[in-house]
């Protein structure tokens, strides 16, 4: 490891494999789809420049929310529809919704990778869900969102959290 930043030599492999990838991917796509690629790609440089070198984490209560948002609460709130059960973690899931796949760094679920707590989708600082759900950068409120997108979760957690706590916890996910 390196002491000065904390990262991982294989971390930043890692991470250079995945642009060298997203490039490739691109070149073969059509106008759309590249469109809809450059978004997730300014997305995913969006997250990893937050997360930054050393590894910077979200608040305890922004990944609250998130796992909230993703999990459910285990009572009233029931989990996302767009969350799928890893192949690749046993007992972990990942977001079928974003695009990003069924990745070690992309797991919703707390999970302990050769030894080591992995830093998962949810420990970011900013990162993006596709339904901006509480947590998420950025939050987009029950209320602001189209009629026929409008999600009957989001408003539970509204309920539970407040929309001004949810607001002050998912500004950036920097705090
Ligand atoms: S769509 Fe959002 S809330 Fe649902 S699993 Fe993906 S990241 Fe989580």
């Amino acid at each position: 490891m390196d002491t000065e930043t904390n990262q991982e030599p294989k971390d930043l492999d890692k991470m250079a494999e995945q642009f060298a990838k997203m490039r490739q991917e691109m070149a073969a796509l059509s106008a759309t789809e590249r469109k809809t690629f450059m978004e997730k790609a300014a997305s995913f440089a969006s997250s990893m420049a937050s997360r930054g070198i050393t590894n910077k984490k979200c608040s305890t209560e922004t990944k609250q929310l998130r796992q909230i948002s993703c999990h459910g609460d285990g009572a009233n709130i029931m989990p996302c529809g767009n969350r799928k059960e890893s192949q690749v973690f046993q007992g972990s899931f990942y977001c079928g919704g974003c695009g990003c796949g069924d990745k070690q760094g992309t797991q919703l679920t707390d999970i302990t990778v050769n030894g080591k707590e992995n830093y998962g989708k949810l420990d970011y600082p900013k990162v993006w869900c596709p339904l901006n759900m509480p947590g998420f950068q950025p939050y987009k409120k029950n209320e602001d969102d189209a009629l026929e997108t409008r999600n009957p979760r989001k408003k539970d957690i509204e309920d539970k959290f407040g929309v001004q706590y949810i607001e002050q916890h998912s500004r950036s996910g920097e705090e």
